[in-house]
């Protein structure tokens, strides 16, 4: 009995439709475990030999870093969703109410009240503030909330900004980090309706969704590995160090080649990052062509001979190269004893870009004194550049974002960068990647009922 049911096993799963996914980042894996759910075999493609793309795991002197530090929100529920369907438990995850700690000028901590009374809370109760500033702020989400969060499309933030008085010490230390932090975009050109978006949903949709996660392992233990494993056990595949070269065929027979060998499929999801999908040959027209300029961001790391405490585990400054710091010995599961790991943060294009990596450290390590004092001995620093970390979210990216559906009948696009209510990040890229393998699953449903 056992024999005949793993043969029926074996044929339902031959049986199965296939759909190559090329990607292993956040948008690819989402696509990947969405597929799986339905019953469908899938075979993921990621040319790195680590997953995760632009939100992986590096390893240096011995210590597992990140390419760079990520913050996320309890408004990510769909990739929150689908780390608990794979298995990830919520201890991946230091989970606390939205504060932004600025120290010594500014300080908001959102109460654990209902919305919207945990942002009127956090506002009237902030450090920092005049009262008149205040009720700015106030009136200011209380017009975005009355037009139901819809202002004009060629509008950036600092239009709006503009357009609402907004007084400099609310944009200073409110509107601006919350701009930088999530459309990585400068204010004075990112798209004033994604930030609306994000105050939307991020701020004061419910208190939950206002809660800040700082993950407590690598990024690619987050999600995209447990995926990969829980997709292994549906019957599906993932490869690792096997770069997709083409995809070739029409409706419902592709070929795909990568360096090592072609295979059949009925469907592909190509999840590679904007800046990537040229390097990958697809039948021509696929792609309605578009345009993007990108944003970097610097993560610094410094490790020191012995403990550097910072008041908090994140801490934001608004004068200075760095907007962020991160102390890393609260957050990391396997943080070293006896030393001390602070990551700091620089989002968007600035002044820092002009400075070599050693200048870079050395203004970091300055600034870094202002909030923790004297410091130990510096043991090494460590710079990572992503010159494309996020598409620029402006006004004009917005017209330019493609959707998931291509125009060759059966290959879909997922990625940050495709068209949606986010801005570029983990959750825009997760939310992306289940749109087109439900694309996928209708293509191949609609075909197969022909
Ligand atoms: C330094 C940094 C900090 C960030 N901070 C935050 C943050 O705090 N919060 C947040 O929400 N977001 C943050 N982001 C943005 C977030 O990381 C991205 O939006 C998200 O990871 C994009 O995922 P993706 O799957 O769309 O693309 P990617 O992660 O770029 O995935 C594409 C994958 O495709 C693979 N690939 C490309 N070509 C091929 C090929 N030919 N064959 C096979 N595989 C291929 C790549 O190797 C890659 O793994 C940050 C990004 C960076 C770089």
């Amino acid at each position: 009995m056992a024999h005949l049911g793993c043969n029926l096993k074996m044929t339902q799963i031959a049986n199965r439709r296939q759909i190559a996914v090329v990607g292993g980042g956040y948008a690819g894996m989402a696509a990947a475990v969405s597929l799986a759910e339905q019953n469908i075999n899938v075979t993921v493609f990621e040319s790195a030999r680590i997953l995760g793309g632009r939100a992986r795991k590096i390893s240096y002197r011995d210590q597992e870093l990140d390419n760079g530090q990520h913050i996320l929100s309890g408004a990510y529920s769909e990739l929150l969703r689908l780390m608990e369907i794979v298995g990830v438990d919520s201890r991946a995850c230091i989970r606390a109410p939205l504060t932004l700690n600025m120290p010594p000028a500014f300080l908001l901590q959102a109460p654990r009240w209902i919305a919207p009374f945990h942002l009127l809370g956090a506002m009237f109760t902030a450090r920092g503030l005049t009262i008149r500033e205040k009720l700015s702020a106030m009136r200011f989400v209380s017009h975005l909330r009355a037009r139901q969060f819809r202002v004009d499309d060629n509008q950036t933030v600092e239009d709006l900004f503009v357009a609402h008085k907004q007084p400099e010490a609310v944009i200073k230390y409110l509107w601006q980090p919350l701009t930088v932090s999530a459309l990585n975009t400068p204010v004075c050109t990112a798209s004033a309706q994604i930030f609306a978006n994000v105050v939307r949903d991020a701020l004061i949709a419910t208190r939950k969704a206002s809660d800040l996660l700082l993950p407590r392992r690598d990024l690619s233990a987050v999600f995209p590995e447990p995926a990969a494993d829980w997709i292994e056990r549906h019957g599906g595949q993932v490869n690792l160090g096997v770069r997709v070269k083409s995809i070739s065929g029409t409706s419902g027979c592709f070929q795909v080649e990568t360096d090592i060998s072609t295979t059949k499929f009925d469907a592909v999801i190509v999840a590679a990052g904007p800046h990537q999908l040229a390097t990958i040959a697809m039948p021509s027209g696929t792609l309605t062509p578009f345009k993007f300029e990108y944003e970097p961001i610097v993560t610094v790391y410094l490790m020191f001979d012995s403990e550097v405490t910072l008041t908090k585990p994140m801490i934001g400054q608004a004068d200075g190269i760095v907007q962020w710091f991160f102390d890393r010995r609260q957050m990391v599961d396997r943080a070293v004893s006896g030393s001390g790991l602070i990551a700091a943060v620089i989002s968007a294009s600035g002044s820092h870009q002009e400075l070599s990596q050693d200048e870079l450290a050395a203004v970091v390590l300055r600034e870094l004194t202002i909030h923790a004092g004297a410091l130990p001995k510096l043991v090494w620093h460590k710079v990572v550049v992503e010159k494309f970390a996020t598409f620029a979210c402006t006004p004009a990216a917005q017209e330019q974002r493609p959707d998931v559906v291509t125009r060759t009948p059966g290959i879909f696009l997922a990625g940050d960068y495709c068209a949606g209510d986010y801005p570029a990040t983990l959750e825009g890229a997760v939310r992306n990647g289940i749109r087109a393998a439900s694309k996928a699953a209708d293509f191949l449903r609609h075909r197969d009922t022909k």
